[in-house]
């Protein structure tokens, strides 16, 4: 590693302090602005909530010049803006919701060295003529936020992220510095090819997220009531919940509004002035629950999102941790319980079958569909399970997930269930779905093409089990990777998935088990998938009413400025202040997530509040 330079340093960290109040560097946050600060190019990959945007925006403060940052999504980018001139910093932005003479007086601040940062659109980027603007103003710094958007490997390519490779003949001598929160090791090779970011030096964080609660259950058949159930059960917070279809995700904010839940639908079948306003509307609500497709997600920066449930699955675990790591960002307590089903795995083979990428990626895809299905079901630790996903190693268990809080070792094994089910599959040719597996290891033929496969060995060996147990586990096996499970002329049917897999189930080198026992009857099972039900704890004591005025008073205060309230103020940042009560600008200064702006502005306020409560 380059040993940083230790003036620049501590300059850095005075910003971190002054502007935006916090005292130390999180992370590799600090290695990071290092390598910027020199002049270098640097690809970071830290994980969301990391704080990544203090690495491009505290070089940008410190070096001539305006910092240009290429930020995928529009309506994200006001909220950016907002943010950092509510702590003092010279911001603005070029999108296409501004006039042409808005963007021209915007160019020419930036001409006249007036600006400290400049939020732009990669499709502004990609036409010619910003690019030709730029040229003649002296920029300090280029970020690319959410770099993963220039990889196919990725889970969220967009094809106008090629054209910003050329910032690096237009630029040469500008520090250009990739951040994103997702990148295997395939994605930050194609970033770095595609960004012609060859010599940058690389940073990868860690993937835990130590404040995510995680849980995932099967499906049990009530589809939106359990929802329904799960919201409930944290009334009064901010979440996400994620529905695989635009139907789905107005169902569910429809049945949540019934159930007494600020709750609003959003997707891609909106018209974009209603999605505006949706997700501004659960930007500046304190206890809104947002029902929407994955057209909701990229960017989504508010801090104080308290649970992330997904009523479908992901498509990979790219997904997964991106999708859940937009609660908590804030760093408190939130929770991510994700429900899947069988019928979920199929939806997605098949649509990775279907994208008309090469083979290969196609190939690739469907992989991620099925590890997703194995994490989903697995017993091992949710988080150390995403972080050795990513590459990390000694990954010690986090104690809270639904996993760690029950451990599935007391399971039951079913490896000669497995055994059945696999053989049958493969003598009857690998063409069939469950249904008829199920009757033919129950040697219950229902026409013609069972009776043909009453003659093999397979034939009825599965009368132990019901046909309950039987497709438990059937399922099993579909998530453990054993069988395979793809769509036939339109039919679902079962295979075996690898060879190797199904030598080492047949000669005792491969166990299998299974959480529930297959032999008892459904009213018996485990309440396990209950456990996701219970509810995040909240600090509570006599800090509490304090904490509660002061968020009533950031309420109106947002109101009034028209901004969301997590940009006045974060709720750890009001937790601290209600244990701590500090009086005066100086005192305010000392908690964590307050500047020097922010203390002088509202010192006098906070102490009004703390006053009205004693
Ligand atoms: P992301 O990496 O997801 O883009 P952000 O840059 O939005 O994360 O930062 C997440 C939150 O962490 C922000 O509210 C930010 O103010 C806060 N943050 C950033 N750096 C620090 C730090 N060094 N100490 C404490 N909080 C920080
Ligand atoms: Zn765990």
């Amino acid at each position: 590693m380059r040993r940083p330079q230790e003036a620049g340093l501590k300059q850095a960290r005075q910003v971190l302090r002054k502007v935006f109040g916090y005292d130390r560097f999180r992370g590799l946050q600090e290695q990071v602005i290092a390598e910027v600060l020199a002049g270098r190019d640097a690809l970071a990959v830290l994980p969301t909530g990391g704080g990544k945007s203090v690495c491009y925006q505290i070089p940008a403060l410190l070096r001539p010049g305006v910092g240009l940052v290429v930020s995928p999504l529009i309506a994200l980018m006001a909220d950016q803006v907002d943010a950092l001139r509510e702590v003092g910093v010279r911001a603005s932005r070029l999108d296409s919701s501004l006039s042409p003479e808005e963007r021209s007086e915007t160019l020419r601040s930036a001409v006249r060295g007036e600006l400290d940062l400049l939020y732009v659109s990669p499709e502004a980027l990609a036409s010619g003529f910003l690019l030709s603007r730029l040229e003649g103003i002296r920029l300090s710094v280029i970020a690319i936020d959410e770099a993963h958007c220039v990889s196919q490997w990725g889970h969220d390519f967009r094809p106008d992220y090629r054209a910003l490779g050329r910032l690096a003949d237009i630029f040469p001598d500008v520090p250009r510095l990739a951040v994103t929160a997702t990148a295997d090791g395939r994605t930050r090779a194609d970033i770095r090819a595609q960004l012609r970011l060859e010599e940058a030096a690389e940073f990868v964080a860690s993937f835990d997220r130590p404040n995510l609660i995680l849980s995932a259950e099967r499906k049990d058949g009530r589809g939106v009531e359990r929802v329904v159930e799960l919201v409930t059960a944290r009334r009064g917070r901010p979440g996400l919940v994620y529905a695989s279809t635009r139907e789905g995700a107005e169902s569910l904010a429809s049945a949540l509004r019934s159930a007494g839940v600020t709750s609003l639908a959003y997707h891609a079948g909106l018209d974009p002035a209603v999605r505006a306003e949706r997700q501004r509307a659960f930007l500046h609500d304190d206890e809104m629950v947002m029902a929407a497709t994955v057209a909701f997600g990229m960017g989504v920066d508010k801090p104080d999102i308290r649970f992330v449930i997904h009523a479908d699955p992901p498509k990979s675990l790219e997904a997964y941790w991106q999708e859940v790591g937009r609660a908590g960002r804030d760093g408190e307590l939130a929770e991510a319980v994700a429900l899947f089903g069988p019928a979920d795995m199929r939806r997605l083979v098949r649509w990775a079958q279907e994208t008309d990428a090469s083979e290969d990626v196609r190939a690739a895809q469907v992989r991620k569909v099925r590890q997703l299905f194995s994490f989903l079901d697995g017993g091992a630790c949710r988080r150390a399970s995403v972080r050795r996903y990513f590459g990390e190693r000694e990954t010690e268990d986090c104690g809270t997930c639904d996993n760690c809080r029950a451990p599935a070792s007391d399971g039951t094994d079913i490896t000669r269930y497995a055994q059945m089910a696999v053989s049958a599959v493969v003598r009857t040719g690998q063409r069939f779905g469950r249904g008829r597996i199920i009757q033919h290891l129950l040697g219950e033929p229902k026409d013609q093409i069972d009776r043909d496969h009453s003659g093999l060995s397979t034939f009825g060996v599965g009368r132990e089990l019901d046909a309950r147990g039987w497709r438990m586990v059937l399922d099993q096996l579909v998530y453990d990777g054993l069988l395979a499970e793809d769509d036939r002329d339109n039919r679902p049917s079962l295979h075996a998935a690898d060879r190797e897999i199904a030598r080492a189930l047949f000669t005792g080198d491969l166990s299998v088990s299974m959480r529930d026992d297959p032999l008892r009857k459904r009213a018996q099972r485990s309440g396990r998938k209950r456990a996701a039900s219970s509810r995040t704890p909240e600090p509570s004591g006599q800090d509490d009413e304090l904490y509660q005025a002061l968020r009533a008073w950031r309420a109106d205060q947002a109101r009034a400025m028209g901004a969301p309230p997590y940009v006045i103020f974060h709720d750890r940042t009001l937790r601290e202040i209600a244990s701590l009560r500090p009086r005066g600008v100086e005192a305010l200064c000392g908690i964590s997530g307050v500047g020097d702006t922010r203390a002088r502005r509202y010192a006098d306020a906070i102490e009004r509040v703390i006053e009205g409560l004693r």
